[in-house]
């Protein structure tokens, strides 16, 4: 766990209003390959949330997860500071975003808090750094031997 305190502490109020805006995102997903459907909100900076639900394609490579497209909605809006996102899935335990995901939003908000949530109300809390520890970013691309 990450000794850092500058992970945003979400609130009571705001928290619910985050998995409630992920489950209502969730109603859009579609995967009619696997079933599984999933629905994030982000919560940026300005406040406001940006809902996401995965998207399956026949191509199963050209799928995409709720949580990018959470993250894309916002991006495209003119938002790149973040402060959390909710996700929540159908599943016997909270879901955790993909490789791929955590690397997409470690991106803009390396200590964006994560919420993870089941439909039975299961869920847990966390900072992204913990979910990716010495993720690649920037900093690597700025060393001298990068270039
Ligand atoms: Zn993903």
């Amino acid at each position: 766990m990450t000794e850092e305190t500058n992970i945003y502490r979400v609130g009571e109020v705001e928290h619910r209003r985050l998995l409630a805006a992920a489950a209502e995102a969730r109603q859009k997903a579609y995967a009619p390959y696997s079933g599984y459907q999933v629905g994030a909100a982000l919560l940026a900076k300005s406040g406001r949330i940006y809902g996401g639900c995965n998207v399956e394609n026949a191509s199963y490579g050209a799928s995409i997860c709720a949580e990018r497209v959470a993250a894309v909605r916002a991006i495209a809006e003119g938002e790149t500071e973040f402060l959390a996102m909710a996700v929540i899935a159908d599943s016997p335990e909270p879901g955790s975003p993909c490789g791929i995901c955590r690397q997409f939003l470690v991106e803009f908000a390396p200590q964006l808090t994560l919420i993870l949530a089941n439909l039975e109300g299961k869920s847990r809390s966390g900072s992204l750094e913990d979910y990716l520890p010495y993720a690649f970013n920037k900093d690597y691309l700025d060393a001298e031997g990068a270039k």
